[in-house]
């Protein structure tokens, strides 16, 4: 029996454990406990969970998708070997990194990746902390260009969850900068400035597994001791209900596409960048008070 794909992550969880078991055991003898919160922990690992069920469910409704794709209209026939595989690899890590970026740049997307940047805390839990809304989102749909390059959709899954696998590692705080590594992969000093919301590091460093995307179109930020990183969203969630921090940002959306009186406004609130939407809801609630006080 071949083994479901589909489930490398779950499949991997006791392997992450340990890694949350010898980061917390480095912490106390460390005494920088303080940097984990059960609370906080615990709303990643449910949210972790509820992202795996939503996952599941868009693969499922997405394979035919990708099947059809795949049969009808690939341009090229790899063989099964480890060079179209190492392909494969690179070319998703590519196409995460234009995904990643996106999801920061543009609201619809940022709605469900903000859920994974709404801690104030870094640490292997934080990897946990995804969106039950990725599908909504259309994550599933940057991946598309996959199949009609011509790699089976087995595959596919099998790779976009591998890379996911890989950014576990990269959250914590007690691995310093990784010396030659860092100029090819994705390393845990790379991943907490992207982590952080200083305006030097805020928007930089989107790399899944290999950093070299960043490197090559002028994303990549370096962390500095001089400026420790500060953790979280500039507009914070402030909540450890799991439910509520995955549709937080999507009801600020929607409410503010729906109240713009304008369209340039509603799409902007839609499909803008996060700090234009935040300027355009800023008006709009200037807007709404000049009227309740003028009434
Ligand atoms: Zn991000
Ligand atoms: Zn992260």
């Amino acid at each position: 029996m071949k083994f479901p794909v589909e489930w490398i992550l779950l499949a991997l969880t006791p392997v992450f454990l340990l890694f949350v078991g010898w980061e917390l055991w480095r912490l106390r003898r460390q005494g920088r406990l303080s940097i984990y919160d059960w609370r906080d922990s615990a709303c990643c690992a449910a949210l972790g969970l509820l992202h795996q069920g939503a996952d599941k469910l868009a693969w499922v409704l997405t394979l035919p998708l990708y099947g059809w794709i795949f049969h009808h209209h690939r341009v090229f026939d790899f063989s099964d070997s480890w060079l179209s595989f190492f392909a494969l690899f690179v070319v998703q890590d590519f196409l995460y990194y234009w995904f990643h970026r996106v999801s920061h740049r543009v609201r619809w997307l940022w709605a469900a990746h903000s859920v994974h940047h709404s801690s104030t805390r870094m640490n292997f839990t934080t990897a946990f902390r995804q969106s039950l809304m990725y599908p909504v989102a259309g994550m599933w749909a940057f991946w598309l260009p996959l199949a009609w390059l011509g790699f089976p959709p087995e595959q596919v899954v099998a790779v976009v969850l591998l890379n996911l696998a890989f950014q576990f590692f990269v959250h914590t705080q007690i691995v310093p900068k990784l010396g030659w590594l860092e100029y090819v992969f994705n390393t845990p000093s790379i991943h907490r400035s992207h982590h952080a919301k200083n305006p030097r590091y805020i928007d930089h460093n989107y790399a899944g597994v290999l950093v070299i995307w960043d490197r090559l179109f002028g994303t990549f930020v370096e962390e500095l001791d001089s400026e420790p990183c500060e953790y979280g969203t500039v507009k914070p969630v402030d909540s450890f209900n799991p439910l509520w921090v995955s549709v937080a940002e999507w009801r600020d959306m929607l409410a503010e596409a729906w109240r713009a009186d304008n369209w340039r406004d509603r799409a902007t609130a839609l499909f803008g960048p996060p700090e234009a939407a935040e300027e355009a809801a800023a008006r709009q609630r200037a807007r709404l008070s000049g009227r309740r006080q003028a009434a």
